[in-house]
């Protein structure tokens, strides 16, 4: 690691120049200060769940409209039993291969394009994408790594250090290294492009690409979340991947996919890249959804790029995709397929989207609604033509939305788009139920 990321300065994290700040910068800090500081005031403490509700302590149900993790629902039968059931027959990991994970491993690779050979296993989304980076730079041999702003990848070093939105990780900006390299976010809440547009972003990404090579640092990949969640649900425009993931290769890096928050199946597709925009990457880092909740991710690729990596040093996670965690996602993965879940996400997912534009006719806060499938933002403003941001109504509009009991949370670098994701799950009259509370408050 140390050897192919250069640099050791940057290996150990010590504070590179800060990536272009946008003028709004210092703002946004105290935007999400406050916000934090009152939407968490009371958060209600949850004992228990199934399907798309939660049940507090006291006993009163709300409406889980955020959890993407429990993709299946919460305590779906079929997942308690088949992790229940594993634990009695065996739970542990070493250099053996035990059943559960080399069935789950096989299952995970027949979900991707042919090619995707060979199956790491992590506990989360955060160690996905940190192996994905490690080993686009083993395979490669080089440190340098393109990053697309407002992304978020995790919290762990090599996560953190090419995740840009503030949203979820306010130290993104100040600890940045010099081996990431960012480009812009299609689709941006402030950027030049928005809507179909944004693909006009492409050039200007492998405009970065094509310069950082002609200094003689081509990149070892490029990591980008294919459908951009801390923006509350924006999707990259047709085009802008493919043209990206070429430049890349042109100059013989890999594309990374960070699948870890839509991937397996929230927006209609096992992965909406591959399948919608028929972008291919070479690594691709799963988790949320396909651990139903249960910590687990996993990172796929071809033999050939995982094997450099190998030669370098054996991969170990005592604990990630162990045989209950396999069990597990196992059944996950037979739930969504054989519950119809895709279908759920874009039946439902349409439905809802349907009705929530119709409420941006009847009221003005609401400036957007975008998304698919079932993960849908909508972003509040002040006005309409500035789009200046209604960052304190979106927290009250969650309180009192907690209040009727559903639950919701606010999510943008501005903090003022509702992310919608509940579990795959979720029914036509679930849904119906927080449009109509949503109305209700902004009434
Ligand atoms: N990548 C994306 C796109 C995410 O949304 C997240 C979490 O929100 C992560 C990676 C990190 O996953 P985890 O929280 O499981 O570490």
């Amino acid at each position: 690691w140390r050897e192919v990321a250069g640099d050791p300065g940057a290996v150990i994290g010590v504070p590179a120049a800060a990536p272009t700040p946008d003028d709004l910068l210092d703002r946004r800090h105290e935007v999400l200060a406050e916000v934090q500081e009152h939407y968490y005031a009371a958060p209600p403490r949850i004992e228990r769940g199934w399907r798309e509700h939660l049940v507090d302590v006291d006993g009163r149900v709300y409406l889980d409209m955020v959890n993407n993790v429990a993709s299946v629902g919460h305590a779906h039968p079929r997942v308690v039993e088949a992790g229940s059931r594993q634990m009695h027959l065996l739970n542990t990991n070493s250099r053996f291969h035990y059943r559960a994970i080399t069935d789950f491993a096989d299952r995970i690779a027949a979900t991707l394009p042919d090619g995707f050979d060979t199956v790491f296993f992590v506990n989360s989304g955060s160690e996905a994408t940190d192996l994905a980076i490690r080993l686009a730079m083993a395979a490669t041999g080089r440190p340098d790594i393109v990053a697309m702003r407002e992304a978020y990848h995790g919290w762990t070093y090599a996560s953190d250090a090419v995740s840009t939105s503030i949203a979820d990780n306010p130290n993104a900006l100040s600890t940045r290294p010099a081996w990431v390299h960012t480009v812009d976010a299609a689709n941006s809440y402030r950027g030049k492009y928005r809507g179909a547009d944004a693909v006009k972003y492409a050039p200007e990404a492998v405009a970065v690409i094509d310069e950082l090579a002609a200094s003689g640092r081509p990149p070892a990949g490029m990591i980008a979340e294919t459908y951009f969640g801390n923006a509350g649900g924006v999707a990259l425009p047709d085009g802008y991947l493919t043209e990206v993931y070429a430049a890349i290769r042109r100059h013989g890096g890999l594309a990374i996919a960070d699948e870890v928050q839509v991937g397996y199946g929230r927006l209609g597709e096992w992965f909406w890249g591959f399948e919608q925009q028929g972008a291919v990457p070479d690594i691709v880092a799963v988790a949320k959804s396909i651990g139903g909740g249960h910590p687990l991710g996993a990172v796929i690729t071809r033999r050939e790029v995982a094997d450099r990596y190998r030669t370098q040093g054996y991969f170990f996670s005592s604990t990630g995709g162990s045989p209950v965690s396999s069990a597990i996602g196992m059944a996950v993965l037979d739930v969504i397929e054989q519950e119809g879940l895709q279908e759920n996400a874009r039946v439902v997912g349409g439905h809802l989207k349907r009705r929530l534009e119709k409420l941006g006719e009847k009221h003005d806060l609401i400036g957007t609604v975008h998304g698919s499938g079932l993960y849908l933002g909508v972003e509040f403003v002040r006005d309409r033509e500035t789009l200046e941001p209604a960052t304190a109504e979106t927290a009250a509009i969650c309180d009192r939305l907690l209040e009727r009991g559903v639950i919701m949370q606010p999510t943008g670098d501005f903090q003022n788009v509702l992310k919608i994701k509940p579990p795959l799950v979720v029914t036509q009259a679930s849904v119906d139920v927080f449009v109509d509370a949503l109305d209700h408050v902004l009434t």
